[in-house]
């Protein structure tokens, strides 16, 4: 892993998803095979291969405490294109360090990430009605995982994450996405650890070679998230959860 403390120019960006975002890190420790934020390689100039380096933004929260004074206040995605609590950030806590800043302004938060380390932060979580916290879980297959996402937290450690914040009262959610084999197996689960699910397919291709490695060729197809969304729809019924597809 190769690891680099940098300046940045700027923190809190304009975003499509929310009205803002603030990405702590370039790069991401879990070097998921089918992440979609690899295109972050091209405007910053890494040639290593995803998941094999992070540059950490060790000015992020100088510079957000200066840009939030400047900007209206609006919902931050907090992150985009990295996860906020990869393992780096237990040491250079700039995540942390960043929410601080935000919640002590009153502004809206979405943390979005695949780590149980979010829980360390339950301090400042729970002063906030406005912040919300959700994680991405793609299967409810550990093997399954361990092939798309070797580096990532285990699924029980994310769910139990999720179940001690929702216990506490801090709005929960979970995003099925890319929506990987055996992803129905999740809605029992979570059933009362979330306020609602995301669904989304989201195949962009990047894990291609990996689905044919490992014959699964089939969770690509059309056919497959049709069938799919049909059982998933069954499941959150049956479960009586708030839910929503985005394919
Ligand atoms: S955790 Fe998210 S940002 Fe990190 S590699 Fe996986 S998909 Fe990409």
């Amino acid at each position: 892993m190769i690891v680099k403390e940098v300046y940045a120019k700027g923190i809190l960006s304009k975003s499509k998803v929310f009205d803002y975002t603030i990405n702590p890190y370039i790069g991401c420790e879990h070097g998921c095979t089918y992440c979609y934020a690899r295109f972050m390689k091209r405007f910053t100039g890494h040639s290593e291969k995803w998941g094999e380096f992070v540059d950490v933004k060790v000015n992020a929260p100088q510079l957000l405490q200066r840009e939030i004074k400047k900007k209206q206040v609006g919902r931050v995605w907090v992150s985009g294109v990295c996860d906020p609590y990869q393992p780096f950030e237990k040491e250079y806590e700039i995540t942390r360090s960043c929410l601080e800043i935000l919640l002590e302004q009153a502004w809206p938060v979405t943390i979005q990430t695949k780590s149980p380390l979010v829980i360390r932060d339950l301090d400042l979580l729970r002063k906030s009605n406005e912040v919300e916290v959700g994680f991405t879980i793609t299967t409810s297959n550990d093997s399954i995982r361990e092939i798309f996402e070797f580096n990532s937290p285990k699924i029980d450690h994310r769910i139990d994450a999720l179940k001690e914040l929702h216990s506490i009262g801090v709005k929960t959610f979970a995003m099925i996405a890319p929506m990987l084999p055996e992803a129905e197996g999740l809605v029992a689960q979570l059933h009362g650890k979330v306020h609602y699910v995301l669904v989304d397919k989201m195949n962009y291709h990047y894990a291609d070679k990996t689905y044919r490695k490992y014959g699964l060729e089939y969770a690509m197809s059309a056919e497959f998230f049709a069938q799919k969304k049909k059982e998933l729809v069954d499941a959150f019924k049956k479960e009586e959860m708030q839910y929503r597809f985005i394919y």
